[in-house]
């Protein structure tokens, strides 16, 4: 049940009308950033910028509890999960092998053969049965074909007495994991400035994204002035500039080889392209927060990053993500 509900949750959620959003990864993160914008909530852009693929987990794991508390659809699943479980027991216990078996230790050795992969079976439960049973191969099959409805009801009102947030502790299958895996692929952040890569599935060589984003979002700032800084990685990589972290052991380094140390990233070197309005907007919005929360003083942000307004960078992400 553990195994099994997760994976019936996750076909049934992307099956449905209301998972819309999680069919492209361009309408996922559009809706993401836009809800982020909303509600202005400057410890959700500090998650969301650093922690990308927890925050989405987590983001999808609610949207998956609001789903299922609304409509009740969880038990719904249980059962169906139960009952395909039940189906493939008594069609096991029907099946010739067992039927034909000699003795019960070979009709529980053919049943065991058949139910390894729905049921946890131990030897040690099964060598107590053979140790106590005396009865018949068909009499011990009747027993227990009589016995089934039992145990589903009482597994049924087991799970149903967990509340929704509970069912989903229970689960060896996150379905939050699943989706993010089938719809986001890879989810690793460029090492400057944290943007997700873009690259679809999770076979590629190299990760990539079309627009970087100021790179003080992900902790960058400069030594001198302890100030975040706010270019792009797509600029810095063709500029004269130096960077050190912890990956660099704290040794200053070009931005141009920055391949030595993330061969993985493809940062395409363009110093036309600029921030997009949405995080200039939230960069400006958020500065001394950011400053704050990263230990640095704020950004010396150019005047007219001031001008731009929400609805501007509502805009913005728009037609980043196609949604016109
Ligand atoms: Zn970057
Ligand atoms: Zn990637």
């Amino acid at each position: 049940m553990k195994k099994r509900l997760g994976i019936e949750i996750v076909d049934n959620f992307l099956s449905s009308g209301e998972s819309i959003e999680y069919g492209s990864r361009s309408f996922f993160q559009f809706s993401v950033q836009k809800k982020l914008l909303e509600e202005m909530d400057f410890n959700n852009y500090v998650k969301y910028i650093n922690n990308y693929e927890v925050f989405v987990k987590s983001w999808i794991q609610t949207r998956l509890f609001e789903r299922y508390r609304e409509t009740g659809g969880l038990k719904e699943l249980e059962g169906v999960v139960l009952a395909t479980i039940m189906k493939k027991i008594q069609d096991t216990l029907e099946s010739s092998e067992c039927q034909d078996a000699l003795t019960v230790s070979e009709f529980l050795d053919h049943f065991c053969q058949a139910m390894c992969k729905e049921l946890v079976i131990s030897k040690d439960s099964l060598e107590v049965i053979l140790f106590k049973n005396t009865a018949s191969v068909g009499q011990f099959s009747a027993d227990l074909q009589t016995f089934l409805p039992q145990v589903e009801e009482s597994t049924l009102s087991e799970w149903e007495e967990l509340s929704g947030e509970m069912v989903f502790t229970q689960l060896q299958f996150k379905p939050q994991d699943e989706i993010f895996k089938r719809v986001f692929g890879c989810g690793k952040q460029c090492p400057f400035c944290n943007v997700p890569c873009e690259a679809g599935g999770s076979d590629h060589k190299e990760h990539f994204a079309s627009v970087h984003r100021p790179q003080g979002l992900g902790r960058y700032r400069d030594e001198t002035s302890k100030r975040l800084i706010y270019s792009l990685c797509s600029s810095d990589v063709v500029s004269s500039m130096l960077f050190r972290n912890l990956h660099t052991a704290f040794q200053w380094h070009p931005y141009k080889d920055y391949r030595q140390f993330y061969p993985a990233w493809r940062i395409q070197p363009d110093p036309s392209i600029s921030a997009s309005d949405y995080w200039k907007f939230i960069f400006r919005k958020f500065n001394h927060q950011f400053a704050k929360e990263y230990k640095a003083d704020p950004a010396d942000l150019p005047t007219e990053w001031k001008k731009i307004t929400e609805k501007q960078a509502l805009q913005s992400i728009r037609e980043a993500f196609n949604m016109e």
